[in-house]
C-alpha cells in the first residue's frame, strides 16, 4: 500500500501489549516504539479494561488463573507505564492515555470510575457481548452468541441495542469497531442490510453524529485477513453523509500488528472523499477545519 505522503498517520485505538493483556504480545514501550519509528503524529493507548469481577474474565484469563484483582493492578500499572511513555515521548509524538471499554451488565459505574480514577484521556467504546456473552473470542463463542439469539437478525439487533445502551451511559469519545458483529460471519453484507438492522444502524449513527463522537475506522480485520476495515463500505459511507468523523485504529495487539492497514484505510477514507484532517479524542466536537491537528 502506498503511503499518502500528505496525510499523517494517527490510531486511536492500539498499543494493546503482551505486558498488560493476555492476548496481546511485546512490551509496551516496544509498541510505542514502533508508532515512533512508523512516523505517526499521534496515537491513543487503549489498553482492555480490567474486569470488575472474576466473573468478567475472559476465558484464556481464567485458564492463566489471573484474578480480577491481579488485573485491576495490572491494569494501574499500564496506566503508569504509558504516562510514562506520553512524557518521554512529548514533543515526538503525542500519545493518549485511554482504555477500551466493555459493556455487560454492571459495568457502566465501573467503567465511570476508572475513567475517573485514572484521569483517563479517553475511553473506547466497544461491544464484545450480547446478552452477557461474549461472541469475539473464539468462533465457537461467536456460534454459541448466535444460538442463544436465535438467528442472525437477532444477533445483529442485540449488539447493535447493546452498543446503543453503552453510547448512550458512557457517550465514549471514540466508538471501537463500530460493526464489530460481522466478524465470523461471511454473509454479513446482506445481514447489515436487513431491515431491523439497518433502523438500528441508523439509530446509533445518529446518536454518534449529534454528539460528535468518533468513529474507529479499525483495521484490525485486515490483519486478519478480512476484505475491508470496521465499518464496512456502506456503513461507511452512511456514516460520512450524517458527517460522522472517523479516525483510523489498527488495533494492535503486538509490534507486528502497529501500523497494520493503516494506510489502506487512509486510502479508503480519501477515495470516499474524506478530508483525513484527524480530530483528535480530545479535542471534542471541534471541527478540523479550526483546530489546525
Ligand atoms: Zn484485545
Ligand atoms: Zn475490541
Amino acid at each position: 500500500m502506498k503511503r499518502n505522503a500528505d496525510i499523517v498517520r494517527v490510531s486511536a485505538h492500539g498499543g494493546h501489549s503482551g505486558q498488560f493483556c493476555l492476548h496481546a504480545r511485546d512490551d509496551l514501550e516496544q509498541i510505542v516504539a514502533a508508532y515512533a519509528a512508523a512516523g505517526f503524529r499521534w496515537i491513543g493507548l487503549t489498553e482492555h479494561m480490567p474486569p470488575m469481577t472474576d466473573a468478567g474474565r475472559y476465558p484464556d484469563e481464567v485458564e492463566a488463573g489471573l484474578s480480577a484483582a491481579q488485573m485491576q493492578r495490572r491494569f494501574a500499572d499500564y496506566v503508569a507505564t504509558a504516562r510514562q511513555l506520553q512524557q518521554h515521548y512529548a514533543g515526538r509524538m503525542t500519545i493518549y492515555v485511554a482504555m477500551e471499554g466493555e459493556f455487560y451488565a454492571g459495568v457502566i459505574p465501573w467503567i465511570r470510575r476508572l475513567r475517573r480514577e485514572y484521569a483517563l484521556d479517553y475511553i473506547v467504546g466497544s461491544v464484545h457481548h450480547v446478552h452477557e456473552c461474549c461472541f469475539d473470542f473464539s468462533r465457537a463463542d461467536y456460534a454459541r452468541a448466535l444460538e442463544l439469539c436465535g438467528g442472525y437478525a437477532e444477533l445483529y439487533c442485540a449488539y447493535f441495542d447493546a452498543q446503543f445502551a453503552m453510547l448512550h451511559h458512557l457517550q465514549p469519545a471514540v466508538v471501537g469497531h463500530f460493526d464489530l458483529i460481522r466478524l465470523y460471519d461471511d454473509a454479513y453484507p446482506a445481514h447489515l442490510l436487513l431491515p431491523e438492522v439497518q433502523q438500528r444502524i441508523e439509530r446509533n449513527l445518529a446518536f454518534i453524529a449529534a454528539n460528535g463522537l468518533l468513529l474507529d475506522f479499525n483495521t484490525r480485520a485486515l490483519f486478519k485477513g478480512a476484505a475491508e476495515p470496521y465499518l464496512s463500505a456502506p456503513l461507511l459511507r452512511r456514516a460520512l453523509d450524517m458527517g460522522i468523523d472517523l479516525v483510523p485504529g489498527d488495533d494492535s495487539h503486538g509490534v507486528d500488528s502497529v501500523a497494520a492497514g493503516i494506510d489502506s484505510a487512509i486510502a479508503i477514507l480519501k477515495d470516499n472523499g474524506y478530508h483525513c484532517q484527524w480530530r483528535t479524542p480530545c479535542d471534542s466536537n471541534v471541527t478540523p477545519a479550526t483546530n489546525g491537528v
